[in-house]
């Protein structure tokens, strides 16, 4: 039930990201939200 993503919530396919409950790790929408800051954080820091 839980998309392999490794600590930064991205996938085997470089660049590739799954973010909120989607992805089976977040189960709010808190959790989903904040899912989406730290990729787009963690994205702007590869850029
Ligand atoms: C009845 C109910 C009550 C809840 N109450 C709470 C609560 O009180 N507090 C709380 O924290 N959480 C609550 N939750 C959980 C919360 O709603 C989810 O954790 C949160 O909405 C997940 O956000 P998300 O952005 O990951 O997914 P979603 O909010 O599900 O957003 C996914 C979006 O993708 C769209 N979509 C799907 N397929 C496609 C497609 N093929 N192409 C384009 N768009 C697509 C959908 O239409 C949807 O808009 C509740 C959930 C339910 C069902």
């Amino acid at each position: 039930m839980e998309v392999e993503l490794d600590e930064h919530l991205e996938t085997c396919l470089k660049g590739l990201y799954i973010i909120g409950d989607g992805s089976g790790v977040t189960h709010s929408l808190s959790h989903a939200s904040a899912s989406g800051v730290y990729v787009a954080r963690e994205i702007l820091q590869n850029i």
